[in-house]
């Protein structure tokens, strides 16, 4: 960094790194079973005779469609440039920089930290049990936190969690928090939603996305449902031109009445494979499977974790090394494709293990 932008960039941002998404780590290869992405590719047509015009700023139809869609009213939610906004959004709404603190529970999505880095603030871990539940107490005990991101379905350990926990979590930041739900897996899960909630708990907040279920990772649009007061205040803060008008017409028509029902047609099948997958990678000796597969990916744990993944990423195969995370030494994880990618990955898996001598 050159010295003059040293003296001037914030003093916060130094530490960090550009965060390593999936797309950034590997631009190449051809299976990408490493974003937790949909296999399935739907067509849209878009209709270009406004696009001199300035985008609404909450396009009317993709409110009225999600609203419908999530059985909430138009006032309960915004939607943004992915969840990955809302989440940052939520930050720059309800915390102060330098004063104010975050609460995560790792392992778990890395944009909530990140976000809050960047705008400088603090971060307070508590991590999840042996068993992926949440640590209620320590997470109770933590004070000074604006607020709380619980991850549910959790990526990367596709666990669920309890009801009565989130519900102490709830009560316990009745005053002092916003908790928020983090359902950016929920299609795959669709009756642990908390939505029904929103009018007990003023302060639930809901995450959700188009990018994964929904096929639309490459469209950027998410959603933050949540009590009408907490919509207002981030509108407040979020742009005035969010969404493209492009990207409101294909978020309006993947969320009609039809290609609802066709989502639905698509999970059913990405679970079926899941289930395939998760007995296939669970029958592998030296493999074990870790946490759930409430969402669209299969976590395990392989001692030779870096060899295997070195072997796919040569092949072109990519997964997700998240043997970096709290209490996931040596753990992959899988999104499941297309039949014939999780096909070809277990095809790479048993050459791998034959070479290395492993498979009997
Ligand atoms: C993928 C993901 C997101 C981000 O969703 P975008 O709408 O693509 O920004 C948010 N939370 C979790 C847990 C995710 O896995």
């Amino acid at each position: 960094m050159s010295s003059l932008v040293n003296s001037l960039i914030n003093k916060n941002l130094i530490p960090l790194k550009p965060y390593e998404s999936a797309r950034r780590l590997y631009s190449g290869g051809q299976d990408w079973l490493n974003a937790n992405e949909s296999p399935f590719s739907n067509d849209y047509d878009v209709d270009s005779s406004h696009f001199n015009r300035y985008p609404s700023c909450q396009p009317s139809e993709v409110i009225g469609n999600y609203a419908r869609y999530a059985g909430v009213s138009t006032d309960q939610l915004i939607v943004t440039r992915g969840a990955d906004e809302g989440i940052e959004l939520l930050i720059r709404t309800f915390c102060t920089p330098g004063e104010d603190s975050i609460l995560i529970c790792p392992p778990t999505y890395g944009m909530y930290a990140i976000s809050a880095q960047t705008c400088d603030i603090g971060v307070k871990t508590v991590p999840l049990n042996d068993d992926f539940s949440l640590d209620v107490e320590g997470i109770c005990s933590t004070d000074n936190v604006k607020v709380v991101f619980i991850c549910a379905p959790n990526n990367p350990t596709g666990t669920p969690v309890a009801k009565t926990q989130v519900e102490t979590v709830l009560n316990h930041f009745a005053n002092t928090a916003l908790v928020v739900i983090d359902e950016a897996y929920i299609e795959f899960d669709a009756a642990s939603s908390w939505v029904k909630a929103l009018a007990d708990y003023p302060n639930l907040v809901i995450l959700r996305t188009l990018s994964k279920a929904f096929a639309l990772a490459g469209l950027r649009c998410g959603f933050t449902l949540a009590n009408d007061d907490v919509v207002a205040a981030l509108m407040k803060v979020i742009a005035p031109y969010p969404i493209p008008e492009p990207v409101a017409q294909i978020a309006a028509a993947a969320l009609s009445e039809e290609n609802i029902a066709r989502l639905n047609d698509q999970v059913s099948v990405i679970n079926a494979e899941k289930q395939r997958l998760t007995e296939a990678l669970g029958n592998i000796d030296e493999f074990t499977l870790v946490g759930d597969t409430k969402a669209n990916f299969v976590l395990f744990r392989y001692a030779q974790s870096t060899e295997l993944m070195a072997y796919l990423v040569s092949k072109g195969m990519l997964i997700r090394d998240q043997s970096k995370q709290v209490n996931l030494q040596h753990c992959l994880r899988v999104t499941v494709g297309s039949p014939e990618q999780n096909d070809r990955l277990l095809g790479l898996i048993h050459e791998f293990r034959s070479q290395t001598g492993a498979a009997k």
